[in-house]
């Protein structure tokens, strides 16, 4: 026997039962952008490498480590894309969105890769949900933003949801910022993680995020962005605070939150679950006011979000419900099949959901795969052209017309 080719690590199938779930988010999102205003936005799945290096930031972690690149035929490097708002921001130049009224509201669903070490909720393969709103840089749209993805994960039901929020001024403030807290951690160089240390220079602000105690105690006492925002990143990160209190919306300040990119201004955000233990990041997001500069456009403030749909689906935990059908027709002995199926395709197209035996199954076996597949009724076609109808949770059965199945047995419409 050949040998069995497994699907790529990091990567996973979704398989039928798993679709509900995805689809249930996916409606959720729709319906929650399309009211907000938000239009559905598609980009590539590869991208010039450039966008993601010059975008992201060559010294991130998704850019230096994470991403899968390669030469396409041509000689092009291209890459698989980390992320959404680079790809976005590039549709938003090439467009000429600029033109249009501001700010522009996109969102998107899709598959995004990075090459990390697979584990629980952190996969090579997998599906962000987000939104992005360009050409304004008012805090209206940041608490908007925010607001947004709070309502999608209550609507969702996800529980022990926390919102961690912080801001990290304009890039100006921050460079001053990067060298004060260089300056610090070089002087508790010992005390660091060799990894944090060897990146002081490239990427001191990542020292936040590092997990061994060394660092974490050293972090304790290292100086915030948040104690030095300039007085409009200041007033800007206070009204975003105000919008999100008469919201009603609750958020934990953090002053040591950083994101693993660096086109960031102003404000940061990320969702937890607290339930999720390691990969408790639920989404995140933040303002961008200088990346559709960057990438070659107009100067162009943006603010957008995305969460991880694998992520949001295990807080969810469970089993998937099974998907019920209106009907199953039966056939009481084999010549009734062809009935059977004729029976079917006329239900469905009435707009109901009925199967039919495929695999040659007695009357008894049908009525339990009739069961097995959540069907609310049974049709038995008998053989002599008579039909009965067989009510799935009780078992009641009696005679009804075939020529009106399809009527008969419509669900009542939702009060
Ligand atoms: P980021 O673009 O890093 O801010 O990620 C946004 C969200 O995407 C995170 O909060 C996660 O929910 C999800 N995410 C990021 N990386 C992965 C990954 N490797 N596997 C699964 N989900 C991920």
């Amino acid at each position: 026997m050949s040998e069995k080719i497994q699907a790529p690590r990091g990567t996973f199938d979704v398989l039928p039962a798993d679709e509900a779930g995805r689809s249930r988010l996916l409606q959720a999102g729709a319906v929650l952008f399309e009211r907000a205003g938000y239009g559905r936005i598609e980009t590539p799945i590869f991208e010039d490498t450039a966008l993601f290096a010059r975008g992201v930031g060559e010294a991130t972690d998704i850019v230096s480590k994470e991403m899968f690149t390669f030469e396409d035929r041509g000689g092009r490097s291209v890459t698989l894309r980390p992320e959404g708002t680079a790809s976005i921001c590039r549709a938003y130049v090439e467009h000429g969105m600029h033109k249009l009224a501001q700010p522009v509201k996109l969102w998107y669903i899709g598959p995004y890769f990075r090459y990390e070490a697979p584990q629980a909720g952190r996969y090579r393969q997998f599906t962000q949900i987000g939104a992005e709103a360009m050409g304004s840089d008012s805090p209206l749209v940041d608490a908007e933003i925010i607001g947004i993805l709070g309502d999608l994960l209550a609507e969702l039901g996800v529980p022990a949801v926390s919102l961690r929020l912080g801001s990290l001024g304009s890039p100006e403030a921050r460079t001053d910022y990067r060298e004060e807290l260089k300056a610090y951690l070089r002087a508790n160089e010992s005390d660091l993680s060799k990894e944090v240390a060897l990146r002081i220079e490239a990427n001191p602000l990542r020292a936040f995020d590092a997990a061994d105690p060394g660092t974490r105690e050293v972090m304790q006492n290292a100086p915030t962005l948040l104690e030095r925002l300039d007085g409009e990143d200041a007033e800007h990160f206070a009204e975003v605070h105000q919008l999100l209190d008469a919201a009603g919306v609750e958020y934990e300040i953090d002053p040591t939150l950083v994101r693993g990119l660096d086109y960031y201004t102003r404000t940061i955000f990320e969702f937890h679950c607290e339930e999720l233990g390691a990969q408790s990041q639920l989404g995140g997001g933040g303002r961008y006011d200088r990346l559709v500069a960057e990438l070659g456009g107009p100067e162009t403030p943006g603010v957008g979000f995305a969460a991880g749909v694998e992520r949001i689906l295990l807080s969810l935990g469970g089993e998937p419900p099974v998907p019920a059908r209106d009907a199953f027709v039966a056939a009481a002995d084999d010549g009734q099949r062809h009935r059977a199926s004729a029976l079917v395709a006329e239900l469905r197209n009435a707009g109901l959901s009925a199967e039919t035996d495929l695999a040659g199954r007695s009357l008894k076996g049908q009525l339990k795969h009739a069961d097995r597949i959540g069907a609310r009724v049974a049709i038995i076609l008998d053989a002599d052209g008579s039909a009965q109808v067989r009510d799935m949770s009780t078992g009641e059965q009696q005679p009804i017309d075939p020529a009106e199945v399809a009527g008969k047995i419509a669900p009542d419409p939702e009060p």
